[in-house]
């Protein structure tokens, strides 16, 4: 039986603990965990994205700070405001939803912001760190992913891992969250050569293209554990980057899309605001 990996469930427990701390950390402080949501321009599919994670706040009590910029917003509109918001104490998260319109620069955006409110984990600082090896704080999506494999007791230590894309926000950060948890990691990408060949090798396999079902039974090994972090929108409402019908007939345990990954970004996001708080707190 294929056991099939339920990122909703997992991120429900996630967001019970979340609340718990939230309610410990109020009472403690007397204050209330703050996160700034920015959005700029009106892209739907961002918007929808930008709601999901406000209600999951909602839900676990975090109070959060609504930022909508029009599409005609500058520079230094943003960096003004990222500015407003990495000295506001009421805010102890910030984050910004990607990608920016394109005549923003969103490196320097994401480098502007503090390192203590970088919820997402993307500011050189954290992404440095976690190369380190020191506490900062994770890039949400694999951050999710090592805890799917850690609540379903997938053991990491030893095993090959393979993971589909090298991007800052997912491929890169999960190949190091691997490495750390002691895998031997390969990284894939757009010119890599026989890429079935290298992830049949792998005991877990981490897509993560943007391409639907770019992966299919022949790129899997017999009981591999596959993680599916692709989104991607088709005339079937949502796929991911594997064939999730075929694949799930060799792998021994799959995550759906959606349902799988997608959630526990989410929730990792709301884990990250309270962690945020807590050092901002410990440290005030
Ligand atoms: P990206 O476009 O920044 O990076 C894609 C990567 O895939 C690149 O490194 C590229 O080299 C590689 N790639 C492209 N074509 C390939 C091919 N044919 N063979 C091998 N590698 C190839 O994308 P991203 O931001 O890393 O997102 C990847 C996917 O994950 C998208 O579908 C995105 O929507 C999804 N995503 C999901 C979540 C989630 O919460 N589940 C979070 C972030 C991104």
């Amino acid at each position: 039986m294929t056991l099939i990996i339920d990122g909703n469930h997992v991120a429900a427990i996630t967001r019970k603990k979340a609340a718990e701390s939230v309610r410990d950390f109020g009472q403690r402080t007397g204050g209330q965990i703050g996160l700034a949501v920015v959005l700029v321009g009106d892209d739907p599919a961002s918007a929808v994205y930008v709601n999901m994670k406000e209600q999951d706040c909602a839900e676990v009590g975090i109070r959060t700070f609504d930022h909508r910029l029009s599409e005609a917003a500058t520079q230094a509109d943003l960096s003004k405001l990222i500015d407003d918001l990495n000295t506001d104490n009421s805010v102890h998260g910030i984050l910004v939803q990607l990608p920016l319109p394109q005549h923003l620069d969103e490196e320097a955006i994401i480098a502007q912001i503090s390192p203590e409110k970088d919820v997402d984990g993307f500011t050189p600082e954290n992404l440095g760190r976690t190369l380190r090896g020191l506490d900062a704080l994770r890039a949400c999506t694999p951050l999710g992913v090592m805890r799917l494999l850690e609540h379903y007791d997938i053991d990491v230590e030893g095993k090959h891992a393979v993971v589909v894309g090298r991007s800052t926000i997912v491929g890169k950060p999960q190949s190091l969250l691997l490495l750390e948890n002691n895998a031997t990691v390969t990284i894939c990408h757009s010119r890599t050569q026989d890429l079935p060949a290298i992830c049949r090798q792998a005991d877990i396999l981490v897509a993560a293209a943007g391409i639907p079902k770019l992966l299919d039974a022949d790129y899997i090994k017999p009981g591999a554990t596959v993680i599916d972090v692709g989104i991607n929108r088709s005339d079937d409402g949502l796929v991911g980057d594997v064939d999730f019908e075929a694949a799930s007939h060799v792998a021994s345990a799959i995550t759906p899309v959606p349902g799988g990954v997608g959630p526990m970004t989410r929730a990792m996001l709301v884990e990250n605001t309270v962690t945020a708080a807590q050092k901002q707190c410990s440290q005030a």
